[in-house]
This record gives structure tokens, sequence and C-alpha cells, in this order.
């Protein structure tokens, strides 16, 4: 979008329904090196993260966008802290988060790195080529180690079977506010979606296929209802 465009609706949504709140989001693919020149990543394209940020931006939120790799440019006017592994997505996000009011991970995390990295390129030989891979920590889960209970949690699952039913196995087990469930062949690099949203309390919305740019502005809308529940909640 051109940065006078931008300005303007960031400018609309200084009062806006997320105006005063902190709001984290992961986006991308993190990537996990072999040796210097090459890594095990994903598909990701950082579309409907990046797609967040910008419409919880224009709705009044500060927000800090936590980036893997992406193949587009970050919102204008957004504070980016790039990372590559999952490690690094892991300490930033757990830097970022202890003073926010919401995260939303939308990043494509590695669940494997390689157990080691090889300090020169890996050459060819004979035969195949086994990697041992070791698993990386889960960033959202790995959260409930930490004090945050004021702190609104959305996660996403792309899912190549048993959508809803993942999504909600998924839900409880990384004690999330909300899940937002999609078909992941059809989803990842694409500028479309069809999602599913899940709420804690068992709600399913199934939204119908629509523009990233527009599930977006979904998503942000249910989100400050989530903040709005927590704050009621809170008697704040
Ligand atoms: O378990 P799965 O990778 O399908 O879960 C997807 C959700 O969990 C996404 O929100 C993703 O950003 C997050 N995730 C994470 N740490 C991981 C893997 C995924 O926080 N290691």
């Amino acid at each position: 979008m051109p940065k006078i465009i931008s300005a303007m609706q960031r400018a609309l949504g200084a009062s806006g329904p997320l105006a005063g709140k902190k709001l984290v989001v992961t986006a991308g693919g993190t990537q996990e090196p072999l040796d210097p020149v090459r890594y095990i990543g994903n598909r990701s394209s950082g579309k409907m993260g990046y797609a967040i940020a910008e419409e919880a931006f224009y709705a009044g939120a500060d927000v800090t966008l936590i980036s893997g790799a992406a193949s587009i440019k970050p919102p204008y006017g957004i504070e980016v802290v790039y990372v590559g592994t999952t490690r690094e997505m892991e300490q930033a996000v757990r830097g970022a988060v202890a003073d926010a009011d919401a995260l939303v991970m939308a990043a494509a995390v590695a669940d494997y790195a390689p157990r080691e990295v090889s300090e020169q390129k890996i050459k060819k030989s004979e035969g195949g080529l086994t990697i041992d891979l070791e698993q990386n920590p889960d960033i959202l889960a790995g959260l409930s180690e930490m004090s945050l209970p004021n702190l609104v949690r959305v996660g996403f699952a792309a899912e190549t079977q048993n959508l809803l039913d993942n999504a909600k196995q998924k839900l409880d087990k990384k004690k999330l506010d909300m899940i937002v469930a999609n078909e992941a062949v059809a989803s990842i690099g694409a500028d479309s979606s069809v999602l599913l949203l899940v709420n804690r309390d068992g709600n399913v919305e199934d939204l119908p296929p629509m523009p990233k740019s527009e599930s977006a502005r979904v998503i942000v809308e249910r989100l400050a209802n989530l903040l709005r529940q927590k704050a009621g909640a809170n008697g704040s």
C-alpha cells in the first residue's frame, strides 16, 4: 500500500478497536541451516501474518512483527524484527510478549533442526545422505512456563487432513484463545485463504474463500473481541 494511504489509515485508526493495545505478530517461515549455504525451510510467504500486522496497526495497535523468511515486503510503519531459526524466533517472541496484550503466531515454524550444522559446505559423495534432526521447542506451548495470565494467544493450524479435529487439539495443547485453521496446500503462499476460526468455547466460524487481506480484517475483529472479553473478565 502507498505510504501516504498507509499513514492515513493509521491516523484514522488511532482510536480504533485496538488503540492502546500491544500486539506481537509472527509471520513467514523459520529456516534451519544445514551448512553455510543450505537450510531446511518451508513455503510460507508471510502474506497472512503481514496482513494481520497491517490490519492491527490500522486498528490502532502498537505492533511488533517478528518475521522469518517471507516473499513480500513488510507493511509500512511497523517495527519488524527479523529472525532465522525457530530458536531465534522463540527468543524474540519471549522478549516481546512480556508486556504485550496479544500474540498472533501466524509463522510457519520449523519443528525440526539439524542436530549439527556443518561448518563447511557438505560435499556430494557416493550414495545417499542422512541428516539427523532434533525437535525444536514449541514456541506457543513453551509460553505456559512464563507467567502471562493476560496475554491473548492466537495460533494457526495448517493441515492437510482432519482440519477441525487437529485444530481443536492444538488449541487445547497450546492453551490458545483462538486458532485459525486452514487447508495447508491451498493456503500456503497463496493470496487467498479458506479459514475456520475456532474459539476456546468451542465456537467454530467457517469463513468463505477470501483474499488474505480480508481474512486478516476478520481475524483482527475477532481478536479485538477476545481482548474486550479478557478486559471484562479482569474487571478493567
Ligand atoms: O503444531 P503446529 O506446528 O501445527 O502448530 C501451529 C501453530 O503453532 C502455529 O501458530 C505456529 O506458529 C505455532 N508453532 C510454534 N512453535 C513450533 C511450531 C509451531 O509456536 N515449534
